[in-house]
C-alpha cells in the first residue's frame, strides 16, 4: 500500500473510521471499556453523520456495548482519543511515520496537511507514544549492547543548524541500546551516564541475563555485568577488530553501530536537534521502525495501529 492508496481509501471521515476499525479490530469490534464483543453499531438517523454536543456534525462511527452499555468508537482509549484533528490526517501521518526511514520533519506535516505547528508537534509525539512497544517482556537470546552520545553543545553548531529548543550546557546525551540478534528488536533509552552500574541496571531491567549471551565492545562498563550472562563476548574496536569468529557464532556489534548511524543521520538531517527531554520519544520511533524493518509498510502500519489502544496520554504534553 502506498500513501496515495491509503489517501484514496480514506476520502471521508467515515471512511477513516472504517479503515481504523478494520485495522484495529479485524472485523470484530471490541468494547474498550469491558472488552466484550457483544456490541452494536449505532446508525445515525441520516446514515452518515451525527450531531455532537457542540452542535457540529460528525462522521465519527459510534458503537454501543450491550454488556456495559457504554458508547465508544475505534479511537476511544487511544492516542487519537478526543483529538480535534481529522482522523484522515491522523491515519495519513501514522502511515508517513511508518514509511520514512529517516523520520518525518514536523514542518513537512504542517505544510502537507495544513495544520499549525503546535498541532503537528502534538500529533507526531502522540504517534511516537504509540510506537513504544511492550517493554514488559524481557529480551532473551543473543543480545548486542552498545552506547552512544547524541547531540552536542548548541553554541558549537553551525548557525543554520542551531535551533532554540533546549539542550543546555554540556548538550550530549547518553543513549544505551540493546538489540536482540534473532528477532531484530531494538530497545533504546536515555541514560544518565555510561558507567558500569548504570548500564548494568538498564540491562537487568530488560534482559533475562542468565539465559542470554552478550555481545559488546571492549568497554570497561560491561565487564562486571557480563558475568551475569550465560556468556559475554567482545570485539576490540581499538585494535580494529570488528568481528570475532567463534565456533558457531560471529561476535559483532555492527547492528548497534548501524542503528546509531541511522539515528544520528535522522536527528541531524530531519529533526536538526532533539532536546534531551524529548529524545526518549524519538528513540521509541526509531526502535519501532528498526524492530519492524523486515515487514511490509502495510503490516507495520497494522502493527502500530494494534498498539494504539491503552496508550492515551494521561499527562499533558509540553508544547513548544
Ligand atoms: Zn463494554
Amino acid at each position: 500500500m502506498t500513501l496515495i492508496q491509503l489517501a484514496d481509501r480514506v476520502r471521508t471521515e467515515a471512511d477513516a473510521y472504517r479503515e481504523l476499525e478494520r485495522m484495529r479490530w479485524h472485523g470484530t469490534p471490541v468494547c474498550p471499556h469491558c472488552h466484550s464483543e457483544d456490541v452494536g453499531y449505532m446508525r445515525p438517523a441520516n446514515g452518515v453523520s451525527r450531531r455532537t454536543r457542540t452542535g457540529a456534525m460528525s462522521e465519527r462511527r459510534v458503537w454501543q456495548c450491550r454488556e456495559c452499555r457504554k458508547q465508544f468508537s475505534a479511537t476511544t482509549g487511544t492516542v487519537m482519543h478526543g483529538s480535534k484533528v481529522s482522523l484522515r490526517i491522523w491515519l495519513l501521518c501514522f502511515y508517513e511515520m511508518c514509511l520514512s526511514k529517516n523520520g518525518v520533519a514536523a514542518r513537512e506535516i504542517e505544510r502537507k496537511y495544513g495544520v499549525c505547528p503546535r498541532t503537528a508537534w502534538h500529533l507526531m509525539h502522540r504517534i511516537r507514544e504509540a510506537m513504544k512497544g511492550d517493554l514488559a517482556e524481557l529480551l532473551e537470546g543473543v543480545i548486542v549492547a552498545d552506547e552512544t552520545f547524541i547531540g552536542g553543545k548548541e553554541a558549537n553548531k553551525h548557525a543554520d543548524k542551531r535551533l532554540d529548543v533546549g539542550g543546555g550546557a554540556g548538550g550530549k546525551t547518553a543513549v544505551f541500546t540493546l538489540i536482540d540478534s534473532h528477532t531484530g528488536e531494538a530497545r533504546s533509552r536515555v541514560v544518565a551516564d555510561v558507567s558500569g552500574p548504570t548500564l548494568a541496571k538498564a540491562m537487568a531491567e530488560q534482559v533475562r541475563m542468565n539465559f542470554s549471551t552478550l555481545y559488546t565492545d571492549e568497554a570497561q562498563s560491561y565487564r562486571k555485568i557480563g558475568q551475569k550472562f550465560l556468556a559475554h563476548h567482545t570485539v576490540n574496536h581499538s585494535e580494529d577488530e570488528y568481528a570475532r569468529y567463534l565456533p558457531g557464532q560471529v561476535v559483532t556489534t555492527n547492528k548497534a553501530e548501524n542503528f546509531f548511524s541511522q539515528l544520528k543521520r535522522s536527528i541531524d538531517g530531519t529533526h536538526h536537534h532533539v532536546s534531551r527531554e524529548h529524545l526518549p520519544r524519538y528513540l521509541a520511533e526509531f526502535d519501532f521502525r528498526y524492530s519492524s524493518r523486515k515487514i511490509s509498510d502495510e503490516a507495520r502500519m497494522t502493527k502500530l495501529v494494534g498498539q494504539v489502544g491503552g496508550k492515551r496520554l494521561t499527562y499533558k504534553l509540553v508544547t513548544h
